[in-house]
């Protein structure tokens, strides 16, 4: 679980080359997630979001990952990542959780949505909100923390105070370091931990994404050897985000604003590299 591999620290040119990255994968998902709706189909999503990559002249870093056979990770109601876009059609009530990446020159990003579609359950939209709001703490621990663990803690803390029915923080999968491949040193847990892991520092790059159950949190591999479900039924949910520390602070990658907005809330002022 912790690896101890060399962390990849990015220059301010590397790191302007992932926002474009971050900027393309962030368009992808704002169609894709548009397209989500009752009667279309997973795989016609996986088409959605290949397109705007290759409009974008970028590709996924997703497809052919260990033998992926998709750009996104389609993950409905009890799925709570790798699911493979297919012929399921989304139903009423439905929340999926779409996760994609892009590559550009060589760098990569990496962010996931979580969308409801039709009518939704009041239960279901607590999960997604409050998963999200999971991923801003943690991204915002990333600008006021020391170390990457401080993260976590922070993920952890909010999740436990949240009001709403408890809900549970995944282990089995954590976040990690993005640059020149989408899955490096150092992992990302999103609950609190003795391991403090390395020292937030400029040309830190990670992706921060909580995945919160509304049941118990034990996991299981189904036969396509990808698809990870709870074990108890219940529903999952995931957000993510592309984040980048440089000498002058934190910018959100894979955020169109850069995360501006919502970092604004906690008091954080992202800083984008021009
Ligand atoms: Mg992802
Ligand atoms: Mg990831």
């Amino acid at each position: 679980m912790f690896r101890q591999q060399r962390v990849e620290y990015k220059s301010a040119n590397q790191i302007r080359t992932m926002r474009e990255a971050g900027l393309v994968l962030s368009n992808a998902l704002d169609q894709t997630v548009a397209a989500a709706r009752v009667g279309i189909s997973t795989r016609e999503l996986d088409a959605v979001f290949a397109g705007v990559l290759k409009d974008a002249g970028a590709t996924s870093n997703f497809l052919g990952y260990h033998g992926f056979p998709a750009s996104i990770c389609t993950s409905v109601n009890h799925e709570v990542v790798h699911g493979i876009p297919g012929d399921y059609v989304l139903q009423d009530g439905d929340i999926i959780s779409i996760d994609g990446g892009a590559i550009v020159r060589g760098w990569h990003s990496d962010s996931a949505r979580t969308v409801i579609v039709g009518t939704p359950r009041a239960e279901d939209v607590h999960l997604s909100k409050t998963t999200e709001e999971a991923m801003w703490r943690g991204i915002a621990a990333l600008a006021t923390g020391k170390h990457v663990g401080d993260i976590g803690s922070a993920i952890d803390d909010y999740v436990s105070a949240a009001e709403g029915p408890a809900l549970g923080i995944l282990q089995d999968y954590v976040g990690h370091g993005i640059g020149t491949q989408m899955h490096q040193s150092p992992d990302v847990l999103n609950y609190r931990s003795s391991h403090r892991g390395p020292k937030i520092k400029p040309g830190l790059c990670l992706a921060i994404e909580p995945m919160l159950v509304q049941g118990r949190v034990e996991t299981s591999v189904l036969d396509d050897d990808w698809t990870v479900v709870t074990v108890d039924g219940k529903r999952a949910c995931q957000w993510e985000h592309t984040v980048a520390v440089h000498d002058g602070g934190i910018w959100v990658l894979s955020a169109a604003d850069g995360g501006a907005a919502k970092l604004a809330e906690l008091g954080v002022v992202v800083a984008p590299l021009d």
